[in-house]
């Protein structure tokens, strides 16, 4: 039997499968803390080498059958990347509960899936994204916010319920200050014995080749954790040479004062 992700994702919204805790004590890397195994509901078997994301329900794999029979490990490293990216907390966390249909009775139906279907399809297309866009934690997190108040609220009118660019774009900005602050103050205690470290890099966009220039921390707390964090990403269009990198990477470093290296 071959799946691909949307086919599994589908038969996990349908219920013909459902999700089931890792319990193998040899599965002990964090990953699985947030990623369940998949069971088939017809056979009570488990779907091989499937996982999904409990909050977003993304369905990676971890290992596969070959051919011959032999099993081909993939590992947990794309698990372990989406969790750096998949972080839903507090309210915005979609449960189990929340994601299967909360309405008993009431049928989700194969012509109202086309509809959602033919929707995805007119986003990406009219709003000029990528296809990879459709599977973004993001996305499914917020269409599930808009699920949710519309159970709650009923058929609301949407520009009654969404914010505007600008609005959108200052709370974003209030937002990376707040991220920054957070920062700040996880590595001020670590910067006193010396275990903060930082690296820069530099990235050109495809499309309008503008260039950006990115400011990341790595510290190692009271618990010897190696953390990081992109504290800034800037517009660059200055020329590349060391001497305005370094104009940049001062100032990252002096807006933190707590920022020693
Ligand atoms: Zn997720």
């Amino acid at each position: 039997m071959s799946n691909n992700c949307e086919d599994v994702r589908a038969a996990l919204h349908h219920g013909d499968m459902f999700l089931c805790n890792n319990d193998d004590p040899k599965c002990k890397a964090d990953v699985w803390k947030k990623f369940r195994l998949i069971k088939i509901k017809a056979t009570n078997e488990l779907l091989f080498g499937w996982s999904a994301c409990k909050d977003c329900f993304i369905c990676l794999k971890f290992k596969a059958k070959q051919t011959d029979g032999s099993v081909r490990l993939y590992g947990t490293k794309n698990l372990a990347d989406h969790c750096k990216t998949c972080s839903p907390k507090g309210e915005t966390q979609s449960s189990v509960a929340s994601f299967f249909k909360k309405t008993p009775g009431k049928h989700f139906t194969r012509e109202e899936g086309k509809r959602v279907k033919d929707a995805e399809v007119r986003m990406v297309v009219q709003g000029g994204t990528s296809f990879m866009f459709v599977d973004n934690p993001g996305l499914r997190l917020f269409a599930q916010k808009m699920i949710q108040i519309g159970s709650m609220y009923g058929n609301l009118d949407v520009n009654d319920v969404l914010f505007g660019r600008e609005t959108v774009k200052k709370s974003t900005f209030e937002k990376m200050t707040e991220c920054q602050e957070k920062i700040k103050k996880s590595i001020a205690e670590c910067s006193l014995n010396k275990m903060v470290t930082f690296t820069t890099d530099l990235a050109t966009d495809n499309i309008n080749h503008n260039s950006y220039l990115d400011f990341t921390v790595f510290w190692i707390d009271s618990s010897w954790t190696l953390n990081n964090s992109m504290y800034r990403c800037s517009y660059f269009p200055e020329k590349h040479t060391a001497v305005n990198i370094e104009k940049v990477i001062d100032e990252n470093l002096s807006c933190g004062h707590a920022m020693y290296y």
